[in-house]
């Protein structure tokens, strides 16, 4: 029986990862979840060791309250990832993931200026800074993400798979009894914000299966998006039926998905159906 060992810095990970070989990595901003918990089990299953980060970038954070609010539980993780058996937890502090200046600033291209990424500016510039930063140190074989993050997966994969030999791994969306997507987010939720989300996202369940047998597609999504502003009184940020290879818009239900993001209690939230 071997201890998971928790690695604090560079020289920690540096140390620990010589020589380790068909290496997995989790990388999270922890408040663990049984969403994380799959990614990591699908790690311990195709890889021989597995590595978790848990780093919360306050560079992605394109909103200040958002990065103080976000839920801190390191000790309750640990005890997680102890239990699941995972080789290496890994601890940065943020000089040891911006120990290096970039010569040339990330940017987005302006056909992925959509969805999330127009309405937090510089957020996914910050994601593919620190993941390209993290994939660097760690070298894995496979990195493993989940869905429910599907522009976030779709851009890493893209710019992570062109510089490195790491191959990103989807993993499907865990959701709760009531359908909703787990989230860290969730935990700052009160009682009735929480079924107010589970029931908004029902909705989108079945308003998805309906929208094959519908002609005009856009008009209905906006219709929507409307109906559910006002029957739950939330901000609905976007509400987009997109193409799931490429992220463009669709009017086609054939391989597509709905795409939400909207605020409860000033909480905003994600997901796709
Ligand atoms: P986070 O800690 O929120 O940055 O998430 C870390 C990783 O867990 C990302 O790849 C997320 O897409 C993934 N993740 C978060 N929530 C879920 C979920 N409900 N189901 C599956 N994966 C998830």
């Amino acid at each position: 029986f071997i201890q998971m060992k928790i690695l604090l810095n560079n020289n920690d990970l540096n140390e620990a990862l010589n020589n380790v070989k068909n290496l997995g990595f989790v990388p999270t901003m922890g408040s663990l979840h049984k969403g994380h918990i799959s990614l990591i089990k699908e790690s311990l299953r195709k890889t021989n060791k597995t590595i978790v980060s848990i780093f919360i970038n306050h560079r992605q954070f394109n909103n200040k309250n958002d990065f103080t609010k976000y839920p801190r539980n390191k000790k309750k993780d640990l005890s997680i990832l102890k239990r699941l058996n995972v080789d290496f937890v890994y601890l940065p502090n943020a000089k040891d993931i911006y120990d290096y200046k970039r010569t040339k600033k990330i940017k987005l291209k302006k056909k992925d200026k959509i969805l999330c990424a127009k309405y937090r500016t510089g957020h996914f510039e910050g994601v593919l800074d620190v993941m390209d930063r993290l994939v660097n140190k760690i070298s894995p074989k496979y990195v493993f993400m989940g869905l429910k993050d599907f522009q976030q997966l779709f851009l890493v994969k893209n710019y992570i798979e062109k510089k490195y030999k790491s191959r990103v791994v989807p993993c499907k969306t865990v959701r709760n009894s009531n359908k909703l997507a787990l989230s860290s987010r969730n935990l700052l939720l009160k009682k009735s914000a929480l079924s107010k989300a589970e029931k908004l996202i029902q909705n989108l369940i079945n308003f998805k299966k309906s929208l094959s047998k519908v002609k005009d597609l856009k008009k209905d999504i906006y219709n929507q998006k409307i109906k559910l502003s006002q029957l739950y009184n939330i901000n609905i940020e976007y509400l987009e039926l997109r193409n799931k290879k490429n992220l463009k818009a669709t009017n086609k239900t054939k391989n597509s998905k709905l795409f939400i993001a909207f605020y409860l209690d000033k909480i905003r939230l994600i997901d796709n159906i």
